[in-house]
């Protein structure tokens, strides 16, 4: 029996990369995993591939930055499951460009999804999670949070979600709800993919081990935050990166 048995953990973003990841670390675990994505084809894909491996998964096809689209989605997996345990804040866009030269829609698409799409999560999960006096609500950030260039729309926007978790946190902890916030390094998915080879060598020469991270990495950080083990740790921010950020 896996330590996540008996739970159910929604993560957003999950038909690819690092959500994929992290939700396939969640159902090794034991737990019935929802996965939430824009990409419908690849959230069938997704599931598929977890049922082959023998885990319990279903998806739902949402725009998270839709308050009525995830109002409905809440109320969907409340009604199927009949609660939420773990809800993981992971779907995210990066639009970048020098500050100078970013346009209000390229700063407000990724303020969209991944602050609004957090928040509105963030709120719904915890409607929910009160009512049954427990809950694990884990955001992921980015360790450009801290400012990165070319990043002035995406940073602020993970500044916001650490924010908006230790707010969270703070209200939420009388509720046994604990809430975290993960920021990754540099991880190996179709985002940082996207970089050109020079971009990507450059991450690695600051990375103290070396390497990219895998989906995997996070995933077990969640994984134990989720669990009972992590039971006492609330409006933390832990950087998963292999000591890029010390
Ligand atoms: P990715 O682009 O490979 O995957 C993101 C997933 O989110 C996709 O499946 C996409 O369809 C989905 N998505 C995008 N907008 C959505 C929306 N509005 N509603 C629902 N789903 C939506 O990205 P990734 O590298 O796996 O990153 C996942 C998260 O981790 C993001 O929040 C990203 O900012 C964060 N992050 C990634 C890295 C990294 O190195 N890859 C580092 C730090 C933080």
């Amino acid at each position: 029996m896996g330590k996540l048995s008996g739970k159910v953990a929604m993560v957003t973003g999950a038909a690819r990369g690092l959500g994929k990841g992290i939700a396939e670390k969640l159902g090794k675990e034991g737990a019935q995993v929802v996965i939430v994505d824009l990409n419908e084809e690849a959230c069938k894909e997704a599931v598929d591939s977890f049922r082959e491996e023998g885990y319990r998964a279903t998806s739902y096809t949402v725009n998270i930055a839709n308050e009525d689209e995830v109002t409905k989605l809440f109320n969907n997996v409340t009604d199927e499951f009949g609660k939420i345990d773990i809800l993981v804040n992971n779907a995210g866009i990066n639009k970048d460009g020098t500050l100078h030269k970013m346009s209000v829609d390229q700063w407000q698409q990724v303020l969209d999804v991944n602050l609004t799409g957090t928040f509105l999560c963030t709120r719904e999960a915890a409607v929910r999670m009160k009512e049954r006096n427990e809950g694990r609500i884990i955001s992921i950030s980015s360790a450009s949070w801290l400012g990165n260039f070319g990043q002035a729309n995406y940073a602020a926007s993970k500044a916001g979600v650490v924010g908006l978790t230790k707010t969270a946190a703070r209200e939420l902890a009388k509720n046994n709800i604990t809430c975290n916030a993960i920021c990754p390094g540099f991880i190996d998915t179709d985002m940082t993919r996207g970089v050109p080879d020079k971009v990507w060598d450059q991450m690695i020469n600051k990375i103290p081990m070396g390497r990219a991270g895998a989906p995997s990495d996070v995933g077990n950080m969640i994984a134990f935050l989720a669990s009972d083990e992590a039971s006492y740790i609330t409006g933390e921010v832990i950087n998963v990166g292999g000591g890029m950020v010390i």
